[in-house]
């Protein structure tokens, strides 16, 4: 039998309300008055909720429920089932605002779009929560530019525990940070040029020594510093392999992103 939606969200009195800071990554029609909201929490992962009456006019949460908005959430979660039910959506900060520039939007558009693949629903990440945060408010700060980029691939990937520790042969235990190294992707293992016999994905010394500098930076300090066109090509190679192994799957805001940065 085929119910309304209405009789579908209902009963909500009985459902535990839970609370916190949310990211809205993208929202999409359920129905004419009620959108599909995906948010990243920071206390409870990802989740996916339904905002009923969204699309009305009159709508008060409306605002706070756009892409890449900051906000403090309240929603009903329902055992067993996928979607839970947006309580309350308060705006903390809009990231996009009016009239972004449009780098900030498919940046942010594809910041959104790794943590939608990256954090699992229900289990949270807050180290990931944060990042995405700090990125935005960098790139609010100053221009979005390709480090930001880059600086945001590498630090997703360790935070979801998908980037091997870079600084040691797993051969030899030579250190590589000087010299580069070579990237076993698949295996996840390091060689230094002795031990790699040619194969896998050359790093070289300025990307090694970049990687370095990633992981004692905030992105503000990274972002600002310069980057030069060896290590960036590097960086942005190894990052885009590992997000293509572990995602299984091309994502299109990278595509668009790169036509602008
Ligand atoms: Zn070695």
């Amino acid at each position: 039998m085929l119910y309304p939606v209405s009789c579908l969200l209902y009963p909500v009195m009985a459902m535990p309300v839970h609370e916190s800071e949310a990211i809205v990554l993208r929202h999409y029609s359920l129905s004419d008055s009620d959108r599909i909201i995906v948010f990243v929490t920071r206390d409870y992962g990802k989740v996916r909720a339904v905002a009923q009456g969204v699309k009305k006019l009159k709508s008060r949460m409306a605002g706070s429920l756009e892409p890449l908005s900051h906000i403090r959430l309240e929603f009903f979660a329902r055992e067993g089932r996928d979607l839970s039910q947006v309580r309350q959506a308060e705006l903390i900060h809009s990231y996009l605002g009016k009239n972004p520039p449009l780098s900030r939007v498919y940046a942010y558009t594809y910041f959104a779009e790794i943590a939608n693949e990256l954090v699992q629903d229900n289990q949270p990440n807050e180290a990931l929560f944060r990042l995405f945060l700090a990125s935005m408010q960098a790139g609010e700060q100053a221009s979005v530019n390709s480090p930001l980029v880059r600086y945001y691939e590498i630090w997703s990937l360790k935070l979801s525990g998908l980037l091997p520790n870079y600084a040691y042969c797993s051969n030899c235990a030579k250190c590589v940070k000087d010299d580069g190294f070579f990237a076993w992707l698949e295996s996840g293992q390091v060689r230094c040029q002795a031990c790699a016999g040619g194969r896998g994905l050359r790093v070289g010394a300025a990307a090694a020594a970049v990687l370095e500098s990633m992981g004692k930076l905030g992105p503000g300090p990274f972002m600002a510093q310069p980057l030069t066109r060896d290590a960036a090509v590097d960086i942005e190679r190894l990052s885009q392999r590992l997000l293509g192994l572990h995602l299984e799957k091309e994502l299109k805001s990278y595509r668009i992103l790169r036509e602008v940065l």
